[in-house]
C-alpha cells in the first residue's frame, strides 16, 4: 500500500506540473523510490521522489528531486534500480554489441532487439572511441543506463570494453562496471610470420625461449589434433613464431582479470585485427593453449577472408568464408564458446550464412551504424548542417584513414552544390561518401559548431531518430536470424 501511494503522489506531482514531458514507459518505483525520465521545459532528466530520492543531485522542486543525466546520478539510478545496470551475458546464446557513440541512441536499440531472443551489450566502446570521442567507460554505461530506463526495458544488458590491449586499459574498464573484456592481443602477434620465409620463420624460432619451444613440440608434434589433424613441424613454427607471445599476453590477462573482478566477467579474446587471416590451426593452437590453462573464453574474434569495412557491406569470396567459418564453428563448438564478428555493421551479405552456420550461439558487434543514422536525422532536417558536415568530412577524411582502413573512392561522391535539398539523404546511400562520413566522426564531434547544432537537433528529433535505429539494427537482426536457431 505504501509502496503504490509513492508512485501515485508521484505521479500527481508530474501531472500537476505543465512544464513538465513524462517518459511514460519509464516510470517506475522501487524500494520506496519512484524514478521517471521527463523533460522539463523541454530538457531532459531524471524525476524522483521517495525514500532514496535524495541519493540524486539536482534540485528538488514541490517535493520533486529533478536531476540532470549526469553520470554521477546514472550510478546512483544503478543502485536503486539495478535492473540498469550491465551484467554478464554468459547464459545467452545470442549476443549483439551495439556500441553507441553518442550516447543516445540506447533506446532506439531497446526498440530494435525487441521480439529477437537476442542479449544486447548496449554499451560498448574501445579506448580509441572513446578518445575520438572524449567519453569515458563511466559516461558510456550512463547513458545506457538512462536509455534503458528510459524505455523500461528490464530484461537485461552488457558493456563491452572493446578492443582492450592492456592491464591497465581492463583494470580502467573493470573498475567503470563494464562486464565483457575484449582483448586485443594484435601488438603481441609478429605479423610478419605469415608471409616470411621458411628460413626466417626458423631463425625466429630459434630466439623463442627453449622451455615455450618444448612444450609447443611436446603438445603438437607427432600428435593428432581433432579437426585440424597433425601439424607438421614446419607449420607449428610458424604459428608459435606468430603468436606465443600473444597466447602469452592472454593468458596474463584472463588471470588478472580473475583476481581483480567482482562480478562475472565476459571474456572475448580478439585476433580480428590482424594483418592475416586466422587460419584453422591457429585458431585451434591459440584455442587448446587457453584450454590446457582452464580458460574459456565467451567467444573469439577470428579475422575471417574478405574485406570487412566500416559502414559498407562484406565484399570477398563468399564461398570461401563459408567453409572457413564451419571449420572456425567447429573449433569453437569444440572447445565450447561462441564466435564473434566484429565491424558487423551492414554486413547484410553474410549474416544469413553466419546465423545458420553459428546456429547455437554468436556474438555480433556493430558500431557507428548509429553514428550514420544520426546523420541521416541531419540530413533530412537540417540540409545547411548537413552540407557544411559533408564539406568538413571529405576535407579530412585523409586524417581519419590512419584509423580505419577504407576502400571506396572520395571522387566518385556526387558534387554536393549540384545536388538539391531532397537529395542529400541519399550521401548516406552512397558508399564513398557513407564511408567518409562514418570515419570522420571524431573530427567532426570534436568542432564546438558541429557538437552543439547536431546534439541539440537530434534532441529534438530523437523519435525520428528511434524509429531509424530501430529500422537499421532491426534490418542487421532480420538477416542474422533468418536462417539460423535464433
Ligand atoms: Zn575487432
Amino acid at each position: 500500500m505504501i509502496v503504490s501511494s509513492i508512485l501515485d503522489s508521484f505521479r500527481a506531482v508530474l501531472k500537476a506540473d505543465e512544464r513538465i514531458r513524462v517518459y511514460e514507459q519509464s516510470v517506475d518505483e522501487m524500494s520506496g523510490t519512484a524514478a521517471a525520465i521527463v523533460r522539463v521545459d523541454g530538457v531532459k532528466m531524471l524525476a524522483a521522489m521517495g525514500q532514496r530520492a535524495e541519493a540524486f543531485t539536482g534540485e528538488i522542486r514541490d517535493g520533486l528531486m529533478l536531476a540532470p543525466l549526469t553520470t554521477e546520478n546514472s550510478r546512483a539510478l544503478m543502485e536503486i534500480f539495478p535492473y540498469t545496470k550491465p551484467r554478464s551475458h554468459k547464459d545467452h546464446p545470442y549476443t549483439i554489441g551495439l556500441g553507441d557513440r553518442l550516447g543516445i541512441a540506447t533506446a532506439g536499440h531497446v526498440r530494435a532487439i525487441k521480439g529477437y531472443n537476442v542479449y544486447p551489450v548496449l554499451a560498448q566502446q574501445s579506448i580509441r572511441e572513446l578518445t575520438l570521442t572524449n567519453r569515458t567507460f563511466a559516461d558510456v554505461i550512463g547513458c545506457a543506463a538512462f536509455g534503458v530506463f528510459q524505455e523500461g526495458y528490464k530484461d537485461g544488458y552488457g558493456a563491452d570494453g572493446d578492443h582492450l590491449k592492456t592491464k591497465e586499459e581492463i583494470q580502467y574498464a573493470l573498475s567503470s562496471n563494464c562486464t565483457m573484456v575484449t582483448l586485443d592481443c594484435s601488438e603481441h602477434i609478429v605479423a610478419h610470420a605469415a608471409t616470411d620465409s621458411d628460413e626466417e620463420i626458423s631463425a625466429q624460432y630459434a630466439q623463442i625461449p627453449e622451455q615455450i619451444r618444448r612444450h609447443y613440440e611436446q603438445v603438437y608434434l607427432g600428435v593428432k589434433m581433432p579437426i585440424i589433424g597433425e601439424l607438421s613441424e614446419k607449420d607449428l613454427r610458424r604459428v608459435v613464431v606468430e603468436f606465443w607471445d600473444a597466447i602469452n599476453h592472454a593468458q596474463e590477462c584472463y588471470r588478472y582479470i580473475d583476481e581483480i573482478k567482482t562480478t562475472e566477467v565476459d571474456f572475448e579474446l580478439s585476433i580480428d585485427e590482424t594483418l592475416t587471416i586466422t587460419t584453422p590451426a591457429e585458431h585451434f593452437v591459440i584455442a587448446n593453449e587457453l584450454s590446457a590453462q582452464g580458460i574459456c573464453p565467451v567467444s573469439v574474434a577470428p579475422h575471417f577472408n574478405g574485406a570487412f569495412e566500416k559502414g559498407i557491406d562484406y565484399a570477398g569470396d563468399l564461398e570461401q568464408f563459408n567453409k572457413d567459418l564451419t571449420v572456425h564453428q567447429e573449433i569453437a563448438d569444440h572447445f565450447g564458446y561462441k564466435l564473434s564478428l566484429h565491424s558487423g555493421s551492414d554486413k547484410f551479405m553474410v549474416f544469413s550464412t553466419w546465423g545458420r552456420i553459428a546456429c547455437e550461439r554468436w556474438h555480433v558487434k556493430t558500431a557507428g551504424t548509429n553514428w550514420l543514422e544520426a546523420l541521416k536525422v541531419v540530413a533530412r532536417n537540417d540540409p545547411a548542417l548537413f552540407r557544411r558536415t559533408l564539406a568538413y568530412s571529405m576535407e579530412h577524411r585523409s586524417e581519419a584513414e590512419k584509423y580505419y582502413h577504407v576502400s571506396t573512392d572520395p571522387s566518385l561522391i556526387p558534387d554536393p552544390d549540384l545536388e538539391s535539398d531532397a537529395y542529400l539523404p541519399e550521401y548516406l546511400a552512397n558508399p564513398s561518401s557513407r564511408q567518409t562520413l562514418h570515419i570522420t566522426y571524431g573530427q567532426l564531434l570534436s568542432q564546438d559548431w558541429f557538437r552543439e547544432e547536431f546534439f541539440r537537433l537530434l534532441d529534438e528529433h530523437e523519435e525520428d531518430y528511434y524509429q531509424n535505429l530501430q529500422g537499421h539494427i532491426g534490418k542487421h537482426l532480420r538477416y542474422l536470424t533468418a536462417e539460423g536457431k535464433a
